[in-house]
């Protein structure tokens, strides 16, 4: 059936029907996490009687727009929170954390990341790359770190005595494994974190970037004692919809500090227009569940697949995972160009683009990116990173549906063996 449309290489089709055999009870668990999350924002859709006249959008100060109201209603149903922020004025995952970090912190608290180094973006606002930026450490918030363990799992004993003290005001967990190779963080362990921080320090914040990680599995961080959680719209929870936009939920009392830090004190959750992109956020939260399992399903199949032609790769296809992330070691510059240059190809967008190495700022090697996606950056569409450095390693998510994400990583596999880089075909 591949062959009508995207004519592969015969051994590969063959492979590829195996791969998503051996995928098929991963997948059931991956449907069931899904038709759990899809009921439970439709119930939460329909108890705060969503209406189409929640979709229409205000303009100018925005005071009692009940189309954002209700919007922010339903996602602190769906996360179990008091309260939450989903606003399209957040202008990506990295600003979100920002509000929620700024809103919440004040001079001489301690800020204590315990997964280790946050995600690349989160160093600037904290003060630790970068300098008169107006970093969290300019404003007198000092940070401190609980670096995970060689394995990757969180140094429990480290994590207590660190907490402990009364300075800490906030306790950081990043849940997804972003760019790095450990990981995602499940809800067992989740929970367990927020006991071992709560009992050293009960006053302190729970805090988790949640980018990623929603609807990946049945619970979300606030369901299992965090306080505050955010993330971005052109991730998860925007299904693929949402045009731009980011969300925090959680604990009433931090929302509101987290809303005068988003507009003005004093203001807060009261102002902020809508536009017209509240149908947009209600479709694609409605869409969301749904199109995580997607793009669940693609990492899995990517994942047993690259494993099948010899590569190392993490998560394998049947470990929990809680992100939708899958990393491939690909092992030389030449295979992670190929492999990128193969994703494009599997895109709905930009197919006919050929992606190439550039110097991006920030990074100390060059960076190869596919993307063909119908929203600037999105990453719940099928997309490729790779640093030109080692491990050598491609980092790939998304697929806003099974059937095209499963292409784009054939194609992936494609490009690498016309180019003579595939390891093995048995
Ligand atoms: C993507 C991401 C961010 C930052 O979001 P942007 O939208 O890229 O600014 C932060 N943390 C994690 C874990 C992420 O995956």
């Amino acid at each position: 059936m591949n062959q009508t449309f995207f004519p592969l290489d015969s051994r590969l089709d063959v492979l590829a029907r195996r791969v998503q055999q051996e995928c098929a009870e991963r997948f059931a668990e991956i449907d069931e996490i899904a038709e759990y999350n899809q009921l439970k924002v439709m119930s939460a859709f329909n108890e705060n009687r969503v209406s189409e006249n929640h979709f229409m959008g205000s303009t100018g100060y925005g005071y009692g727009d009940r189309g954002r109201e209700t919007l922010e209603a339903v996602m602190a149903q769906i996360t179990g929170s008091e309260d939450a922020l989903m606003r399209h004025n957040f202008v990506s995952g990295t600003h979100t954390l920002t509000t929620a970090l700024f809103g919440v912190l004040r001079p001489d608290d301690v800020m204590l990341s315990i997964t280790g180094r946050p995600y690349d973006t989160i160093l600037p606002v904290i003060g630790i790359t970068g300098e008169n930026c107006g970093s969290l450490k300019e404003f007198g918030v000092e940070y401190r770190e609980v670096a995970l363990l060689p394995d990757g799992t969180p140094d429990w004993e480290e994590i207590a005595r660190a907490a402990a003290d009364p300075k800490v005001r906030m306790a950081y967990v990043q849940r997804s494994r972003g760019y790095s190779l450990r990981p995602s963080i499940t809800m067992e362990v989740m929970k367990k974190l927020v006991e071992t921080v709560k009992k050293a320090n009960p006053s302190a914040v729970f805090m988790v970037d949640n980018c990623y990680g929603i609807f990946t599995d049945t619970q979300e961080p606030t369901q299992v004692g965090a306080d505050l959680i955010a993330g971005s719209l052109i991730k998860n929870a925007g299904g693929g919809i949402a045009r731009t936009g980011g969300y925090i939920a959680g604990r009433a009392d931090l929302i509101e500090q987290c809303a005068y830090r988003l507009t003005t004190p004093g203001q807060g959750k009261e102002v902020g227009c809508t536009l017209g992109e509240l149908r947009g956020m209600y479709m694609g939260l409605f869409l969301s569940p749904n199109v995580v399992g997607q793009a669940l399903r693609t990492a899995t199949f990517a994942s047993r697949l690259f494993e099948k032609l010899g590569y190392e790769v993490t998560p394998r296809f049947d470990e929990k995972r809680t992100d939708i992330i899958q990393s491939v070691m690909l092992g030389d510059s030449e295979s992670l160009i190929a492999f990128c240059q193969g994703i494009q190809k599997g895109s709905p967008v930009d197919a006919f683009v050929s992606p190439q190495p550039w110097d991006m700022p920030g990074y100390d090697s060059q960076v190869i990116m596919a993307a063909g996606a119908f929203t600037l950056g999105s990453s719940i569409e099928l997309s490729a990173d790779a640093p030109l450095r080692e491990p050598y390693a491609v980092w790939m998510q998304g697929g806003l549906t099974y059937s095209s994400g499963k292409m784009g990583v054939l194609l992936a596999a494609q490009s690498m063996l016309e180019q003579g880089l595939l390891r093995s075909m048995d």
